[in-house]
């Protein structure tokens, strides 16, 4: 499904290329035909038609010859009138353009570094408060995010996080649960959203700290970086998805409520289990990926500073696949699971905070920001 969509996307994609680079094409060849018609044909035409056949020729001729010497002299009249006098005339002008030109420059530099030092202290702050290390209010300890009081905690809790970045935050409620979100809008004209997801409820055996109090405080890590982006291309959105582990339940409710509303999703980038690399090889898996998607980040690695090794796998068993149902473009990030290197507490009630591999959540995250930085680039 997810690969009929994607090549049905490339042609409807490669068809509107196609048209504006015909588009263009005949633009630039009618210009060209009207300027060598004007320039030849249009006097052997009017001399010898004048002197002979139909006068109506003649003018469609004329009408045509006209219309196109009109917009080309007014054209370079224009252009070359305005720049003359604001160049040389109004100096007040020129100076003003200069800097605006020079604060937008500045305004739309590089992103910031994806490499923050402040990641992963951050995220320990935030799974601890998920993972009963710490309070998550006062007086309030979770031991685990399954009931539907411990997930509501832990979602006004992500809300929070996401309130003191700055950001716009939303909680989408469905008939059993609610996933918390926040809104990171572009700063130029866009209809296009990008989505960085996580489930946020755990099994009820234990605090789910890998699985997937990681992936959650991942996608709060990669919303205080995108915030710092000062332009963006595309409209982000950072959510936190409920009752994964009840069958995507929260997930699917999400994508549905996107398609329904005709959202335009760019992709849906999900995180589940990005703490654990026993070997300490710091591969990521990439699960299930629609087409296009490992080549995007492939792409974005090898122009940056940065390692990152890859593994492509099959592995739809979450949040992805409900994104991916709706025909929009998905993928997961995971450590090694389907390659033998995962966590051995995973969805026992050992899956608990002092597990946690920060180093290797600090790299799927800065991978993350990468991908962030790449694409609400503004050109
Ligand atoms: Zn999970």
């Amino acid at each position: 499904m997810s690969v009929q969509f994607g090549s049905r996307l490339l042609g409807v994609l490669l068809l509107i290329w196609m048209m504006g680079f015909s588009a263009c094409d005949a633009d630039d060849t009618d210009a060209g035909s009207s300027d060598s018609d004007s320039d030849g044909d249009s006097d052997s035409d009017s001399d010898s038609d004048s002197d002979s056949d139909s006068d109506s020729d003649n003018d469609t001729d004329s009408d045509t010859d006209s219309d196109t010497d009109i917009d080309t002299a007014t054209d370079t009249d224009i252009d070359s009138d305005t720049d003359t006098d604001i160049d040389t005339d109004t100096d007040t002008d020129t100076e003003i353009d200069t800097d605006t030109e020079t604060e937008t420059d500045t305004e739309c530099g590089e992103p910031p570094p994806a490499d923050q030092d402040w990641i992963t202290e951050y995220q320990q702050e935030i799974i601890a408060k998920l993972t009963g290390e710490d309070e998550i209010a006062p007086g309030v300890t979770l031991e685990s995010r399954s009931s539907a009081g411990e997930r509501e905690t832990a979602r006004e809790y992500l809300l929070e996080v996401w309130q003191e970045l700055g950001l716009t935050t939303e909680a989408h409620e469905y008939s059993s649960g609610a996933n918390p979100y926040a809104i990171l809008e572009a700063t130029e004209e866009s209809d296009e959203w990008v989505i960085y997801g996580a489930h946020y409820d755990s099994v009820s055996a234990g605090p789910g700290a890998e699985d997937n109090a990681s992936g959650i405080t991942g996608v709060c890590a990669m919303a205080r970086y995108a915030a710092m982006i000062e332009c963006r291309s595309r409209n982000l959105i950072f959510i936190g998805f409920d009752q994964e582990e009840s069958g995507l339940i929260g997930s699917r409710a999400f994508a549905k409520y996107l398609k329904e509303n005709d959202y335009n999703v760019h992709s849906m980038h999900n995180f589940d289990m990005i703490a654990w690399d026993g070997d300490d090889d710091l591969v990521i898996e990439v699960g299930a990926p629609s087409d296009g998607m490992v080549e995007f980040y492939e792409d974005v690695v090898a122009n940056s500073e940065f390692d990152f090794e890859l593994k492509e796998s099959t592995l739809a068993a979450s949040d992805h696949s409900a994104f991916k149902s709706q025909g929009f473009k998905a993928l997961m990030f995971i450590e090694e699971f389907s390659f033998g290197d995962r966590s051995p507490y995973f969805h026992t009630a050992d899956d608990t905070y002092d597990k946690i591999d920060f180093d290797f959540m600090a790299h799927v995250t800065i991978l993350a920001n990468l991908g962030i930085a790449e694409l609400t680039r503004v050109d």
